[in-house]
Parts: structure tokens; sequence; C-alpha cells
């Protein structure tokens, strides 16, 4: 069996086992299958892939049905909420529907981790529209993939005051902001973005909970973070 070939040259001799584990001769189709789907994931190589693999094999059967079963469920039922977009069992999520939110105030998030990250804080009321990603030429992502009209009609119904940009603050995050904020025009609406205590190209996600906290208090003017570029 080739894998029980890798692991034993694993311990024999360390380089061997780089050209082998890339190599990936597999002595199962089905063990291949599993590791090729695995791998699609990000970050998982293929070294990983099959280690995740191996492990779900020596687990009882029942686990790994439970896995593959609660990611179909996932996969068939879940919803997006109809306001904010963000991922949902129900029509509106727990978050649109919560009376003690603030509607007026909007945070502009790229996805649920965002949201996860910024509730995280305790330090937002308001309610959250989550886009979906970031304009991104070079991904293919334009404005029209994501749910930029849908915030646009929502603003122009006149509930929202105050539209905090909370993107990530790459290249892409300041075009997509830049964008919003250019449809925004014309109406009554303040923007702000989030104060940076952030470092440049770090995503929300990572920020720790006191520092991003801080900065959606200390948010700023989005047209002073416009002149400051
Ligand atoms: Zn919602």
């Amino acid at each position: 069996m080739a894998v029980i070939e890798i692991n034993f040259k694993c311990k024999v001799q360390k380089e061997k086992i780089v050209c082998n584990f890339v190599a990936m001769d597999f002595s199962s189709k089905l063990l291949e299958n599993a590791v090729h789907e695995m791998s699609q994931l990000p970050g998982i190589g293929k070294r990983t892939a099959l280690r995740l693999v191996l492990h779900l094999l020596k687990q009882p059967s029942g686990q790994t049905a439970r896995l593959s079963s609660a990611l179909e469920d996932l996969r068939n039922s879940v919803k997006f909420c109809a306001q904010c977009h963000n991922i949902s069992d129900v029509e509106l999520c727990e978050i649109c529907t919560n009376p003690k939110r603030d509607e007026s105030l909007v945070c502009v998030v790229e996805d649920i981790r965002d949201v996860m990250a910024i509730e995280n804080t305790g330090q937002f009321n308001g309610l959250y529209h989550v886009l979906g990603g970031k304009i991104s030429p070079m991904e293919g992502v334009g404005p029209q993939e994501l749910t930029i009209s849908s915030l646009v009609i929502k603003a122009k119904e006149g509930k929202i005051k105050e539209l905090i940009f909370a993107l990530s603050s790459t290249m892409e995050g300041d075009t997509t902001n830049f964008y919003i904020y250019k449809q925004l025009e014309g109406l009554d609406i303040k923007t702000s973005t989030i104060a940076r205590g952030i470092a440049i190209g770090d995503e929300l996600e990572y920020a720790d909970e006191v520092t991003l906290g801080r900065s959606i208090l200390n948010r700023i003017p989005f047209a002073n973070s416009l002149k400051a570029n």
C-alpha cells in the first residue's frame, strides 16, 4: 500500500517524504477522490488533505456521517437574511428582528465573519449589511456580484442615518467603499469608516476585540479617510 509506504519513509528519510507526498501515488481511488475534494478547501494543501482524510477514516463512521450531513444540510437549507444578507436559518435574521438594535445605523461588512467579529466586541448596536465580498476586477468580482444595489435601495428608503464602512483596508476594500460612497451621493446619509488601529491589509476577523471595538467607537467620517490617502 502506497500510504503505508509513505508513513514508513516518513520515519526514515525526511526529504523523501516530500517527494512522495507531492507525487501522491494513491493505492485507492476512493482515497484519492476524498483527498482531492478536501484539498479544494482554502488553505488545505494535498498533504493536509491526506492527514484530515486519514484522521476521518480512523473515527467511528457516525462521526463522518454527522460531518457530511451537517455540510449537506447547510448547503441545502441555508438562507440569507432578506434584509442584511447575513447567513440565517430564517427569512430575517436575529439581528435585523431585534427591536433593541438601532436601524438607523448600518455597518457595511464583507461577510459573516466580520459580523461575528464586530458582535464579539459588544460595541455596536446597529444593523449590518453583508456585501458577500469586495469589488475585485482581478478575481472577476464586480459591483453586480455583491449586494450593493440592495444597500442603495435601503439607503434611498430613508431609514438609514449613518453607514459605517468596515471592510478590510485593502485595495479591494477601499475600492468597494468608494464605489458605495459614490452611489450614495446626494442622499442625506452620514458615511464613516472604522478607525484603523488595524494594520493595513489585516482582515477584521483577526483584529482583537478591544482594538476592533475601539475602532468602531472612534470611527471617522469617510470623506476624511479619502483626504488621508
Ligand atoms: Zn439580517
